[in-house]
This record gives structure tokens, sequence and C-alpha cells, in this order.
């Protein structure tokens, strides 16, 4: 079965229809990037396929978990960055990884572990240990993608991961999300940076008024738009 899938998802705010019967799925190992301009669905698609907004309609299954069923099981399949993720003014990276790690039920000898792993791969040492509130804003979106890895999800849903970062801090994020996919993770990502989506992406589904209205392998894409 897909690692993630969304069987015609629909979410209406009052009379504002935000995702209109939305179909998508994301295979092992498979990165698929969402695109579309600013109000095309994407935020609202993206959380309720990580749970944390309920669908007007529609069904959304993790690793074959139906989401409005097992939502616990579910969800800790996955891992998310929101685009309002905050981390916690008064606490270090390290400290807020040490937080969410304890909620995902590592041990403290695994935790330990695999902080220091993160810390090293996303090159945090520097201020792993300094109050977030100090960081600059590529040093806080690495601690996001540190929290949002922290647990080794099978499928991560990744909202706008570059959104509002300088070049170099951009770069190293879609780098890191090309090494979590030589793991085998599923992942699906939202972007309006249509060489970003070409970059990463192994298919593109293009979203508009809620909808995907194509959806296909990266060159065969490109050659329709
Ligand atoms: P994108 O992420 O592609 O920019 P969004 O999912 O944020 O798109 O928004 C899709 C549509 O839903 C927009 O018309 C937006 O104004 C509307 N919308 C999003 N969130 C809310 C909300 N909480 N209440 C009312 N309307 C919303
Ligand atoms: P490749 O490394 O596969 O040869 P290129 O470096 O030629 O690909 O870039 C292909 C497209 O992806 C270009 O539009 C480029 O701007 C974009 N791109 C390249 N590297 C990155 C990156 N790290 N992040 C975002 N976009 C990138």
């Amino acid at each position: 079965p897909p690692a993630l899938s969304a069987e015609r998802l629909v979410k209406h705010y009052g009379s504002t229809i935000a995702v209109a019967g939305l179909d998508l799925f994301v295979r092992p190992g498979e990165v698929v990037g969402l695109l579309g301009p600013n109000g095309a669905g994407k935020t609202t698609a993206l959380r309720m396929l990580a749970g944390i907004l309920r669908p007007t309609s529609g069904r959304v299954r993790i690793g074959g978990v139906d989401m409005a069923e097992r939502p616990l099981e579910a969800k800790a399949l996955l891992g998310f960055l929101s685009g309002d993720t905050q981390l916690y003014q008064r606490l270090s990276p390290r400290e807020t990884l040490q937080y969410f790690g304890r909620l995902h039920g590592l041990s403290e000898a695994r935790l330990t572990a695999r902080i220091d792993e993160l810390v090293r791969d996303l090159e945090m040492a520097s201020f792993a240990d300094r109050p977030s509130a100090t960081l600059s804003a590529g040093q806080k979106q690495r601690a996001n993608i540190a929290r949002a890895f922290l647990h080794e999800p099978q499928v991560l849903i990744l909202d706008e991961p570059t959104n509002a970062l300088d070049v170099l801090s951009g770069r190293f994020i879609v780098e890191s999300i090309r090494k979590e996919r030589a793991k085998g993770r599923a992942i699906l990502f939202s972007t309006h940076i249509m060489s970003e989506a070409e970059y990463l992406c192994d298919r593109i589904a293009l979203i508009h008024e809620g909808r995907v209205v194509d959806e296909g392998e990266v060159p065969a894409l490109c050659a329709r738009a």
C-alpha cells in the first residue's frame, strides 16, 4: 500500500471551499511535491494529512492506518513541519528535542543518541544549546526539521520547508530532505517554487482551487506546462 494516501479529501470553511476533493498518494522512498500558488489549499490539505485538522469529508491513511479511526497510531508514523511550527523561546533546540522525544516515547538512551545524530547531520552544534529566541531563521528551521525527523517516521509531511529562508539555508534544508528520501522515507512537501519542486521531486501534483489539476513525473509535467 502507499505510505500516505488521501481519497476525495474535502475541507469547507463556511462558504469557502479550501480543499475540493483531493486525491493523492506517496509511495515509500518517493518525494512528491504539492505545487501551487498562495490560496490553492496546500496548507489545509497537509494539515488534514498530518491529522491536525478534521476533514469535512474524505479519507486519510498513513502506512495503511486510517487517520479518523486510529489517529494516534497514524500520527506516530509521520513527522510534520508546518509553516507556523514554533520553538519554545526559552528552550534550546536540544531541550526542545528532548521534550518531544519523551512525548514520542523514546528511551532516554535512544533519545540522547538520536539528538546527537541530528545535531551532527543538520550541523546544529554551534547553536543546539542556545535559547531558540536568539537563533536566526535558518537555524530555527533546522531545529524544526530536526523535530520532524526526530522519531524517524516513515512519512514526512513538510509545509513550505524553505519558505522565507535565505538561499543557503534553503539549500541546506533541501539537501537534508534528499538524505531522508535515500533512507526510504515517503515525503510530501508543498512549495510555490517550481525549480525547487523540479529539483527535489519524483512526482509533482499541481494544486489549484483545492484540487489536483495535473500530476506526473517531473519531465513529463514540465513538458506539458
Ligand atoms: P495555501 O497553503 O495553498 O496558500 P490554504 O490552505 O492556506 O492555501 O488556503 C486555501 C483557502 O482556504 C484560501 O482561500 C484561504 O483563505 C482559506 N482558508 C484557509 N484557512 C482558513 C481558515 N482557518 N478559515 C477560513 N478560511 C481559511
Ligand atoms: P542537478 O543538480 O540535478 O543537475 P541543477 O543544479 O541543474 O540540477 O538544478 C535544476 C533546477 O533545480 C534549477 O532550476 C535550480 O535552480 C534548482 N535547484 C538546484 N539546486 C537546488 C537546491 N538545492 N534547492 C532548490 N532548487 C535547486
